[in-house]
């Protein structure tokens, strides 16, 4: 058991609807597809199709191209058999559809929405969770929402609806490169008095990425310049076409510092929670996501978590990763303590034995010792090294078949470069394999890039950009592959070798020095270390460590930590002694030689 949730094969999630139904015959399904076409292959009405892509999280309109996976998927839910273009489906890439894949359907019950706010800065996403949590109390409970957790629930007409207190799109994907989606419905707030601006549109292809539905706010409608056309006629321009306008976008007038339409986008949002059937079984240990955490003085390490699936209890054994603890209080969005949180209800909780992230996923487990079982299995495995695939991965996964779309974030200098640089990427895709421009936008290669990068297996090209502050630490630290080019020409070829499953990484191994083991301690939580002597040439941070033993090589991997006494250094030269980690190695014995190498690309 792990604590990520695992993409599991989407054929065994629906074996209900599959059986049920008489013998359909094949669909051989190519790698991308138009709804219509689909819906025109099983001989069923488009419109069906439409609602069935909805209930798995799919906002799409008729004409639009869904993928093999998603195709698929609906196809299979209708009682299609299917025919892969490819030898192995894809399982690896984009977010887990459905929340509650591999649990039976029988014990799944409706759970509320969690939505979260995107858009603009000062377009009204802060006034807009103000003023829906100030008009959405319980009676009786005036004063309302005190307590800032990070996420808060309200009651419309019965329903709760739970919201994300942290607005923006940095959150949403930082949360989804660790692997954690949690929203279901993303709320984009736009001014009609401003209209679409470069982070609305960041906004929409992070959410676009991410497959989650939207509702689009049309925010200030109060104002006298609000023009809420020329936003509806800017979504279309970016394929998100209104409901007044023939598409299946909704959109909301609002005005979140007047109230005015609060209860219209409340329901708009139980609307399409509706069509999205969201579900979780309560009856069994609770699994979420932690959304905020922080150390308080007195109460210790405290986290704002979301249950997604499962019923959380006080005095629960906990897990986070690599910590452990016990759930020792818990206190809802108003501050008041309760016993139990089901599906979809933020609590803050106290008890977890250090400080998590914001999109670590938690488990409860049964006892103790199951607590520190995944403890110990977590530490096994956490050497393994974070990577996204580079260009030169992807076009090896291309080229087995494995996947068929290359994802792309694209960053240019100009508005003018954006153009032919778009329109000379999409002219590569083929009938196998397509280019898929999940972002493009002009400016410097920011953080926000990167994540979404992360969260998407995407690559990230920059042609005549600038890294931005922090991105390229942040692209080593996720293992995220960022390319600079200053000439077109170049990079589409990189790109049009990796869709052909052509670009093979060219690169030379240095060897750089080596030591011989002369002792290994314990390091407590993170393993063991080898007490080294370098014998010759020099040990560098940034090293590549081959473990020899008996002159063969029993591992390769990075550096996780070199020390010179008890300083951390970046490099032990010969003749000096030293403490190594070597990531993903424990097992040192005196007498090991560590082999420092230098990978260089040619
Ligand atoms: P955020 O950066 O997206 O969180 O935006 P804020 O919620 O902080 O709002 C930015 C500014 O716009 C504030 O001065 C708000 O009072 C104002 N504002 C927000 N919503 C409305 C609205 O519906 N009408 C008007 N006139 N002003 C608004």
């Amino acid at each position: 058991m792990t604590t990520n949730r695992t993409t599991t094969e989407r054929t065994d999630s629906r074996p209900q609807t599959a059986e049920a139904r008489p013998r359909l015959p094949v669909l051989d399904l190519p790698s991308a597809i138009s709804v219509a076409d689909l819906a025109d292959l099983m001989g069923i009405d488009p419109v069906d199709v439409i609602k069935q892509l909805m209930r798995f999280g799919y906002m799409v309109s008729i004409n639009e191209v869904v993928e093999f996976e998603v195709a698929s998927g609906i196809a299979q839910s209708f009682g299609f058999p299917v025919k892969a273009p490819t030898p192995e489906e894809e399982t690896s890439q984009g977010s887990v559809v459905l929340t509650h894949e591999g649990e039976d359907p029988e014990n799944l019950v409706e759970r509320p929405a969690v939505v979260t706010i995107l858009g603009h800065v000062d377009h009204g996403k802060t006034t807009l969770l103000d003023s829906i949590r100030n008009t959405n109390v319980v009676a009786g409970e005036s004063g309302g929402i005190t307590q800032h957790i990070g996420a808060y629930q309200v009651r419309y007409n019965g329903t709760p609806i739970t919201f994300l207190d942290t607005p923006g799109h940095e959150a949403f994907t930082a949360m989804r490169a660790r692997g954690a989606q949690v929203t279901d419905i993303a709320i984009l707030v736009v001014a009609a008095d401003d209209g679409i601006m470069p982070q609305t549109e960041e906004a929409i292809n992070h959410v676009k990425a991410a497959e989650v539905p939207i509702i689009v706010a049309v925010n200030k409608i109060d104002r006298p310049d609000a023009d809420p056309d020329r936003v509806k006629r800017q979504l279309a321009e970016r394929d998100l076409l209104v409901e007044d306008w023939g598409g299946d976008v909704i959109s909301v007038p609002v005005s979140a510092l007047k109230g005015e339409g609060i209860d219209d986008l409340l329901e708009n949002i139980i609307v399409v929670s509706e069509i999205a059937e969201l579900k979780a079984n309560p009856d069994q240990l609770a699994r979420g996501v932690v959304v905020e955490a922080q150390i308080d003085k007195s109460k210790g390490p405290v986290a704002t978590v979301l249950v997604q699936t499962g019923t959380l209890k006080t005095a629960q054994n906990i897990v986070v990763n690599g910590l452990k603890g016990r759930v020792r209080a818990m206190l809802n969005d108003r501050g008041k303590r309760v016993k139990e949180a089901g599906p979809s209800m933020p609590v803050e909780i106290l008890g977890i034995g250090g400080l998590p992230d914001a999109g670590d996923t938690f488990t409860i487990t049964p006892d103790e010792r199951a607590a520190r079982e995944m403890v110990e299995e977590w530490e096994r495995t956490q050497y393994v090294e974070r990577r996204h695939g580079t260009l030169e991965d992807i076009a090896a996964r291309i080229e087995s078949g494995e996947v068929v779309d290359l994802d792309l974030i694209v960053k240019t200098d100009v508005q003018g470069s954006t153009e032919a640089v778009r329109s000379a990427l999409e002219r590569l895709n083929t009938d196998r394999t397509r280019v898929n421009i999940i972002h493009m936008a002009t400016g410097a290669i920011t953080e926000n890039d990167v994540m979404l990068a992360a969260a998407s297996d995407a690559v990230v090209i920059g042609f005549n950009a600038q890294p931005g502050a922090g991105a390229n630490t942040l692209a080593a630290q996720e293992g995220v592959d960022v390319r600079y080019y200053d000439v077109i020409y170049h990079l589409v070829e990189d790109v049009e070798r990796a869709v052909n499953g052509l670009l093979a990484p060219e690169t030379r191994d240095i060897t750089e020095g080596y030591a011989t083991v002369r002792a290994v301690f314990n390091i407590g939580r993170r393993g063991r270390a080898a007490g080294v002597y370098v014998n010759n040439g020099r040990i560098s941070r940034s090293s590549t460590i081959y473990v020899m033993r008996n002159n063969k090589k029993i591992h390769e991997g990075p550096i996780a930590s070199l020390k010179h006494f008890r300083d951390d250094v970046r490099e032990l030269t010969n003749g000096l002694e030293g403490g190594v980690v070597v990531e993903g190695f424990q097992d040192y014995q005196e007498g090991d030689i560590l082999e420092s190498h230098r990978i260089e690309e040619v």
